[in-house]
């Protein structure tokens, strides 16, 4: 392949196209094949191209693609029921992306502020988390590297520590909407919100008449080992946004949200593929699947297993040579676990790991993380860890021992 490429930069690659892709595996033009623990970036819920979603592709693309969003469609009114059903939510918008779906929610919030709170319009999130790439949602993004990026920022946006109380009860103003977070925050390293944490904001947004947002992208549609990361504290957000393992691998994110939260008016959101027919169908096959394959209760039972099986390495590679262990401080819910190397150098890891057939993501300079297809087996497991373990005594040696 040729190192350039038509394709504009916008992040490292490595040098190999992939080509395929069938369950727990890719392959890549070469015909090398990895076992894929990032799955497409917690999106391939079903493993890769799973015959339940490539049927539901076929038969609807055989019959309505897009209407426009004008019309409803036959699939979105079902896959809207399915969800209201499945979560306890009144109310479904969809949109294509995750970010599109938090850009939703946030206008949801500063609708709700416009109409019912003074035109209280601030959005209260947290430190490390990650909401998108739009303009709107790099603001609310609580990433340090991009605080300086693609000035003005849009405003209304209050940072705070997350898991932190007083510091969202100090942020909090006559001009506070919302409070949005993920109940475990993903690309921030794999760190879940403390049930106490979760309560008490659920009892201060009550008594404030302030908007509880989850931002569900990545811990949603059984990744936690719950069909939704809300069901781990019973504490119910009034907006939740979901994305990622949705579709499967298809663009499809949706907002949920109550019956007294069903204000927008027209011309408020909207776009040419909201609630288009064939993701609709997809999306509905998938999370059927999801939800009767006994694949949420797979995604809790492997993750378990997956965080024995690290703690079991940990042990057995103990310590490096400058006394730092190797495996420290696994955490995670399900199938969405992350552990600590000994030093920064997790885009080594992965880059090893990758040339001995296996993906894994750094979320985190100096942190692993895993969110493999939910319906990934304990040989998958056995076999991750067995080229876990070969990579990180190749690489996480300190330099001095390293000869
Ligand atoms: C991935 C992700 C997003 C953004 O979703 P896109 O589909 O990439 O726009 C937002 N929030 C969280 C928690 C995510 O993990």
């Amino acid at each position: 392949m040729s190192k350039t490429t038509s394709i504009l930069f916008t992040a490292k690659r490595p040098d190999i196209v992939m080509e395929k892709g069938r369950g727990m595996n890719l392959w890549d033009t070469d015909g090398h094949k990895y076992l894929d623990f990032i799955g497409g970036w917690a999106v391939t819920s079903l493993g890769h191209c799973p015959d339940v979603m490539r049927n539901a592709l076929l038969s609807q693309s055989k019959t309505l693609v897009n209407a426009s969003p004008a019309f409803y469609n036959a699939p979105m009114l079902s896959f809207a029921d399915l969800l209201t059903r499945l979560s306890g939510f009144d109310r479904v918008f969809f949109a294509s992306s995750g970010a599109e779906a938090n850009e939703s929610a946030v206008k949801l919030a500063r609708k709700y502020g416009a109409k019912q709170k003074n035109g209280a319009y601030e959005i209260i999130t947290t430190i490390n988390s990650f909401h998108g790439r739009t303009l709107a949602m790099m603001s609310a993004s609580g990433k340090k590297i991009w605080e300086s990026l693609f000035e003005p920022k849009v405003e209304g946006f209050i940072h705070v520590p997350y898991n932190d109380f007083e510091a969202v009860t100090a942020a909090v103003t006559d001009k506070t909407c919302a409070i949005m977070l993920e109940p475990v925050q993903g690309e921030g390293g794999v760190y879940p919100a403390t049930t106490e944490y979760l309560t008490a904001l659920r009892s201060l947004c009550d008594e404030k008449g302030i908007l509880l947002i989850y931002d569900e992208i990545q811990t949603g549609i059984g990744r936690t080992g719950k069909m939704f990361a809300f069901e781990h504290s019973g504490m119910r957000p009034d907006i939740m946004t979901l994305a990622k393992g949705i579709g499967g691998g298809y663009p499809l994110s949706a907002m949920l949200t109550t019956a007294a939260l069903d204000i927008f008016e027209p011309g408020d959101q909207g776009g040419s593929y909201c609630a288009q027919p064939l993701g609709m169908a997809v999306g509905e096959a998938v999370v059927t699947e999801i939800a009767e394959g006994g694949w949420v209760e797979n995604a809790r039972e492997m993750g378990d297993y997956l965080r024995e099986l690290l703690g079991a390495l940990g042990k057995e590679l103990g310590k490096t040579a400058d006394g730092t262990p190797y495996i420290r401080n696994i955490r995670g819910l399900g199938l969405l676990v992350a552990f600590d190397l000994p030093n920064a150098n997790g885009a080594d890891v992965v880059q090893y790991a990758l040339t001995k057939g296996l993906l894994i993501n750094a979320a985190q300079p100096g942190t692993i993380r895993f969110m493999p297809p939910l319906i990934a087996s304990r040989n998958d497991m056995d076999a991750m860890i067995k080229i876990l373990r070969h990579v990180l005594i190749k690489c996480c040696q300190p330099a001095d021992a390293a000869t």
